[in-house]
């Protein structure tokens, strides 16, 4: 064998070799590499994804690692995203008050004849308990969102039981009795925080839609989204300081009233139904 022979068979040799290496990489690792496929920017979700997708409740605090899927539970044993419900009937709920907002928001629910659940910051409540009264007075539902708007998963015991307590105490006593929700500031929450709110008879409740409305969307883009993914028996969370929310609310309650949709209280909606 001559020695131009030997060179061009040890050339095709790393030829095969690098052709097989390239394809094992290419098996292996195409899918590591591909990019991963973009959240959807709005819209409804499962149970599941509800937990894994909320990672702001638009109080600007968005953590990176909210993605690990927790199991949901209710006062025995789920959290609540939405209701299954026979009638055309959705649950609006509004964050982070009460604020300036709250009586021009209440005004517009009576103009829709609709009621809405408010989960308060119990700090916030101060000198304005009439505020509170007024929700009550409407028809509507407060909720205990924490004393502070701590972020209750990074939270200790102590500090959990003592954000639930507050809230509970400051809102019990203008309104006569307790709320019977909690919302977990940015709608997290882990199986400590479950069980803090399980024992003091407070069932856990999230939200089905989000409506986006503290983002920058303008309130027909808000409206749009809401309407276009509602469903019967969903809860749509939205905020009483959203930048177009006081604008958005009118357009989600004549849409949805449109397509026979009522607006009724967390409470309401889960006597109307079974948890999915
Ligand atoms: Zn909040």
């Amino acid at each position: 064998m001559r020695r131009s022979d030997v060179g061009l068979i040890l050339f095709a040799l790393l030829g095969v070799i690098v052709s097989v290496v390239w394809i094992v990489m290419s098996r292996t690792g195409g899918s590591v590499a591909k990019t991963p496929t973009p959240v959807a920017s709005i819209g409804r979700l499962t149970p599941l994804e509800t937990v894994s997708r909320q990672t702001t409740d638009g109080a600007g605090l968005v953590s990176p690692n909210a993605i690990s899927p927790k199991p949901a539970y209710d006062i025995s044993g789920r959290i609540i995203t939405s209701v299954h419900v026979s009638e055309k009937a959705v649950a609006l709920t509004f964050d982070d008050g009460p604020s300036r907002n709250l009586t021009k928001i209440l005004k517009i629910l009576n103009k829709y004849n609709s009621q809405a659940t408010f989960f308060l910051v119990s700090d916030r409540i101060a000198k304005h308990a009439a505020w509170v009264n007024d929700i009550a007075m409407q028809g509507s539902e407060v909720g205990n969102h924490t004393a502070t708007h701590l972020q209750l998963d990074v939270a200790s015991s102590d500090q959990i039981a003592e954000e639930l307590d507050k809230s509970q105490e400051t809102i019990g006593q203008i309104l006569g009795q307790k709320p019977t929700l909690m919302r977990p500031p940015v709608g997290k929450y882990n199986s400590q925080v479950v069980e803090a709110a399980r024992s003091r008879k407070l069932a856990v409740a999230l939200w089905s839609i989000h409506s986006q409305d503290t983002g920058d969307g303008s309130a027909a883009e808000i409206a749009d989204r809401v309407i276009s993914s509602a469903s019967p028996g969903d809860i749509i969370l939205m905020h009483e300081t959203g930048a177009n929310s006081l604008k958005a609310l009118p357009l989600v309650l004549a849409g949805l009233r449109a397509k026979g949709y009522k607006f009724v209280t967390v409470s309401q909606l889960l006597a109307l139904g079974t948890l999915p």
